[in-house]
């Protein structure tokens, strides 16, 4: 017989204001009658797809599977340059879903180069936010963990600039070890707030609980990080990617108050289809039997207006 009573929801949820942006976007050139397309997916939940899918809305993956004159949707991750210039080239109506703190990392970077810094960036190799952004410091060294520290030469003047998702222990870190390898050293603090307050609320969450369930991409950095700070208060913590996950009630034995949380790509309603599913194969008969009330009311104790899917009217949104 299941154990869990309550679902608690973290504070701050759902999309990223980047994200959330970029997907607007997208749905509003849709509405307005153009032929729309995004350039790789806005964000790597398969229900987001599935959704712009359906008003219309393709993901290409290259700039030539777009037909002249089409609109194509640069995501929140941003590009480098030249396929922005590409894309005018082509005569496609780019609409720029560059989250506003992405650009204003790329600003930042470009600045260094002027400044003839060394540059290091403090991010997940091939991550499409790491990829634009070495479109704007092309010699930068990526790095990620600490191992591939070592890599990082001595240079008179240095500066380290971080992914926007990258954690900001991390890049603390990284800084005092860039210290002992440079002269001058320069620490533009690039780690979004969001990922910031994500991973608080996450904590402030998984200290009173039983037991977390973290929803987000596998691969997602951001993520898994979120996973390993339950495990820093000593909650144990499941990492699933959507509600399809959630078959084994055994992962919830003993529990009984459960928290959610989600990363910066995972929409609010994925949770509130997780908080429910949750009640239904582990809650105690009472709380099973009254799964979709009582997510409703975990969602409505935690929702905030950071937690909004959209920022469009319902017709907009609906397209
Ligand atoms: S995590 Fe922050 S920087 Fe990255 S897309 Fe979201 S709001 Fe923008």
């Amino acid at each position: 017989m299941g154990t869990v009573t309550a679902i608690r929801i973290a504070k701050r949820t759902g999309f990223c204001y980047g994200v959330r942006e970029a997907i607007d976007k997208a749905k509003e050139a849709r509405a307005a009658g153009k032929p729309t397309h995004t350039l790789g997916q806005v964000v790597h939940n398969e229900g987001v797809i599935r959704d712009l899918q359906d008003l219309g809305i393709r993901t290409v993956g290259t700039l030539d599977e777009v037909e002249q004159g089409a609109a194509v949707v640069i995501r929140a991750h941003g590009v480098r340059p030249e396929v922005m210039d590409r894309a005018a080239h082509r005569g496609l109506e780019v609409i720029d879903g560059t989250c506003t703190w992405v650009i204003q990392e790329q600003r930042e970077l470009s600045k260094l180069v002027e400044e003839g810094y060394s540059i290091v960036l403090l991010g997940t190799p091939q991550h499409p936010e790491v990829v634009g952004l070495l479109g704007f410091a092309p010699d930068a060294i990526v790095v990620d963990e600490e191992g591939d520290w070592d890599r990082i030469p001595r240079r008179k003047k240095m500066a380290l600039i971080s992914q926007s998702t990258q954690p900001p222990w991390k890049f603390e870190k990284l800084a005092a070890f860039m210290v002992g390898r440079s002269h001058e050293l320069k620490i533009v603090n690039t780690v979004c707030p969001v990922t910031i307050r994500r991973q608080q609320d996450t904590l402030e969450s998984a200290r009173d609980v039983d037991l977390m369930v973290v929803v987000g991409g596998r691969s997602s950095a951001n993520t898994k990080e979120l996973t390993r700070l339950c495990g820093i208060v000593g909650t144990p913590a499941v990492q699933i990617e959507s509600v399809r996950d959630l078959g084994d009630a055994a992962a919830f034995a003993g529990a009984t108050v459960v928290g959610v949380t989600g990363g910066t790509s995972t929409p609010i309603e994925d949770l509130h289809a997780v908080a429910r599913r949750i009640l239904e194969l582990a809650g105690t008969p009472a709380a099973a039997a009254d799964a979709a009330a009582l997510a409703d009311e975990a969602f409505a104790n935690a929702a905030t207006p950071a937690g909004r899917t959209t920022s469009l009217p319902a017709a907009a949104a609906a397209g």
